[in-house]
């Protein structure tokens, strides 16, 4: 067997997990969605039948005062309890075991009645908490306790403890949020008393033969956090209240250092979990950014943890495990850690889905069922959105034909995947080829399809997924030697000199200009460099591991100037999650960003704009034009009124720049119901 450490179980006394996956806790938003129950016992259930060894469910809070947001989930009743039946149920069915995760938000939440230590309000939400009474506190405690005998009556294999991101047991923990004098705060052992009655009293109540999972925050990278020494005292004392795993987490909510984004190296912080091993002796779960079966294999084989979650991979593809097993992990689905479907709708109070697997928490009403229909289609054009259509139509059964221009197949993914921290997109397209290559598709590459081609073909359906173009802009001299596109910069390779103006600050103006700022590409492989750059001590000799340390950006040779005319701030536009990532990298390497022109001319001298009515020139080697897209649909109309049965998708449809999210779902959906 290929992943033998994967698949060996785990004997935890009174259970045994049948391998060494964990689906960390996700948030989805179907917990309060109508009939949500019904379509969150489908969801988990298909990543039961899909292999994973055991599941933690998104959080549910204890009480009121716990909710991540208004009327978000909760445990406090017998009438919740018997509603989560559903769940359990489906998932033990598939011969799964799931854990109901316990979170009090503390200062997180999004709402008027949120409590925490001390009255301090989080930097990530408007609600100034309510200081915790000691009553206050036993209340908490019995509310916890009571939240995990209703799920032991709920059916869970057990509960988890959520103590870490930030989130109140943290927040008791740490000087940074917990000012109180009493029994609850001021020296340490009064600060994590917390954390072991809930876990103590937790066990005393629910009984031996009931997993107890406590999410330790061993590296809470905010200022004013832990020290390693605080954190190991404390996994001592979880482990002997009675925990049966701890679980790893890193970094607050509030931290200003990325830790899941795709810019973050695979398993940048399993050395974090594999330095707590020395100290504890309970199994020890590790995260972050593992996403393929090659990572996990390797960490639990060198011994560094005992078992991997991974939450969004289980988005991406629910058979991961079933796939691993059968040595098919050129088949997997991978997360590319992009938060656009997932994260991103969490924090705007959507439901969560993926950008590359669009059926994630959609499972109940997109289905790619067998066609008894069988048709002739043509796709032109193999980006996202044609591949999508493509591989799902032909997986249902229907004879389908992939035509694209290019040699290869992949469209604005195969620009993208060379940008610094971009490099996960190379998965999705080595996924498509191999379900290209499973369901037959032909593909017909270096092949510009013609509106002549098409009106004498015999598709019954054609779906134009022709892309995009970028967008001209109309500036005196944009014909001079010194203009560049984005794709001259990006697919042409074009010499670009050491001054340079780009002219745009959505995406791709903020991609361009990541990759002219690295001469030397940090890789995902090269963990001790990222950390380097953001400022992480891994030696942990800094509390939280960022105290005192200094972020150590290489410095570009570059000098970079993005422009944009509107007003407010730069990358405003950029995913919720991740837009603080891009900004901030760029700002660390001296990136020098101007809003509020508008552009005069380019000559010999540079750039000429105008900014608060002053005429300005700007020296630059080269002026990089990333002023936006517009849809590239040519064939669309003519085809229709040729009487064929035509659709458009994608960019085509609409353009948008930074959005494979819509290209792959517009993709899906439509080969769903052909
Ligand atoms: P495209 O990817 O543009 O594909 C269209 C295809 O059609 C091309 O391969 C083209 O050759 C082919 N074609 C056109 N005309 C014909 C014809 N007549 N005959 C045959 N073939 C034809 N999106 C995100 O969601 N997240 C990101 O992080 C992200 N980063 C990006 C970074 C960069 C630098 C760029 C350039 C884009 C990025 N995008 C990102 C955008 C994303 O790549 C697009 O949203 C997506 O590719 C659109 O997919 P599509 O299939 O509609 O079109
Ligand atoms: Fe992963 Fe992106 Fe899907 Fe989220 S949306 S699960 S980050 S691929």
């Amino acid at each position: 067997m290929k992943y033998k450490y994967i698949f060996e179980p785990l004997d935890i006394g009174f259970t045994t997990l049948k391998n060494r996956i964990l689906m960390g806790s996700m948030h989805t938003g179907l917990e309060e969605e109508k009939n949500g129950i019904d379509k969150i016992a489908t969801y988990y259930s298909e990543r039961a039948k899909g292999g994973v060894g055991l599941i933690v469910t998104g959080g549910i809070s204890p009480n009121i005062q716990g909710w991540t947001g208004p009327f978000a989930a909760r445990m406090s009743t017998k009438k919740h309890a018997i509603q989560h039946q559903k769940i359990t149920e489906a998932v033990h069915k598939e011969g799964g075991k799931i854990c109901m995760q316990i979170l009090h938000s503390g200062r997180y939440g999004y709402h008027p009645f949120n409590v925490a230590p001390s009255k301090i309000k989080s930097p990530i939400t408007p609600f100034k908490p309510f200081k915790l009474t000691q009553s206050g506190i036993k209340r908490t405690i019995r509310d916890f306790v009571n939240c995990a005998k209703l799920a032991k009556t709920a059916g869970y294999d057990g509960i988890e403890i959520m103590g870490s991101e930030g989130y109140l047991i943290n927040q008791f923990i740490v000087k940074r949020t917990n000012k109180r004098k009493d029994r609850y705060g001021g020296a340490y052992e009064n600060r994590m008393r917390l954390a072991i009655e809930l876990v103590k009293q937790t066990r005393q109540s629910v009984g031996e033969d009931f997993i107890i999972i406590y999410r330790l925050s061993m590296l809470d990278l905010v200022e004013n956090g832990s020290s390693w020494e605080e954190v190991v005292q404390l996994g001592k004392e979880i482990e002997k209240a009675g925990a049966t795993l701890i679980n790893t987490g890193i970094g607050w909510h509030e931290s200003r250092i990325p830790t899941i984004a795709t810019s973050v190296p695979r398993a940048a912080f399993t050395w974090v979990t594999k330095k707590m091993k020395e100290e504890l002796s309970i199994p020890l779960i590790t995260s972050n950014r593992i996403n393929m079966p090659e990572t996990a294999e390797k960490i639990l084989s060198e011994g560094d943890a005992d078992i991997i979650s991974m939450a969004r991979p289980f988005l991406a593809d629910p058979e991961w495990v079933n796939k691993a097993a059968q040595e098919k992990s050129d088949e997997i689905n991978t997360c590319i850690g992009c938060n656009q479907a997932c994260l991103d709708h969490v924090f705007q109070q959507k439901v969560a889905s993926c950008l590359v697997n669009p059926r994630a928490c959609h499972e109940t009403e997109l289905n790619y069922y067998p066609t008894e229909n069988k048709k002739k289609i043509a796709v032109i054009g193999a980006g996202p959105a044609g591949l999508a259509a493509a591989t799902i139509a032909a997986q249902r059964g229907h004879v389908v034909t992939l035509f694209d221009a290019d040699k290869e197949i992949g469209g604005q993914f195969n620009i993208a995947k060379q940008i610094p921290g971009k490099e996960e997109f190379y998965e999705t397209l080595r996924y498509f080829r191999k379900q290209i290559e499973i369901h037959n598709v032909a593909v017909k590459l270096n092949n510009t399809v013609s509106l002549t081609d098409l009106k004498k073909s015999n598709f019954d359906e054609i779906i134009i997924a022709t892309g995009i173009k970028p967008r001209e802009v109309n500036i005196e001299g944009i014909n001079h030697k010194k203009v560049l596109s984005y794709i001259d910069v990006l697919k042409h390779k074009k010499a670009v000199g050491k001054r340079v103006a780009v002219i745009g600050a959505g995406g791709i103006g903020f991609d361009v200009s990541e990759y002219l700022t690295h001469e030397e590409v940090v890789t995902s492989q090269n963990i001790d460099a990222w950390l380097k750059e953001w400022g992480i001590d891994k030696t942990f000799k800094s509390r939280a591991g960022i105290e005192n340390v200094q972020p150590a950006f290489k410095a570009s040779s570059r000098t970079i100037f993005m422009f944009k005319r509107s007003k407010g701030k730069f990358g405003g536009n950029l995913g919720k999650t991740t837009g603080w990532i891009h900004r901030s990298s760029l700002k660390k390497k001296q990136v020098q960003f101007i809003a509020e022109v508008s552009y005069t001319k380019i000559d010999d001298q540079g750039l000429h704009y105008t900014q608060n009515q002053e005429a300005k020139i700007l020296a630059v080697d080269n002026i990089i034009i990333c002023a936006g897209q517009t849809s590239y649909k040519e064939l669309y109309q003519p085809l229709l009124d040729a009487g064929k049965k035509v659709h458009v998708i994608g960019g085509a449809h609409f353009a948008a720049e930074i959005d494979a999210k819509r290209a792959i779902n517009q993709g899906a959906r439509l080969a769903a119901k052909l």
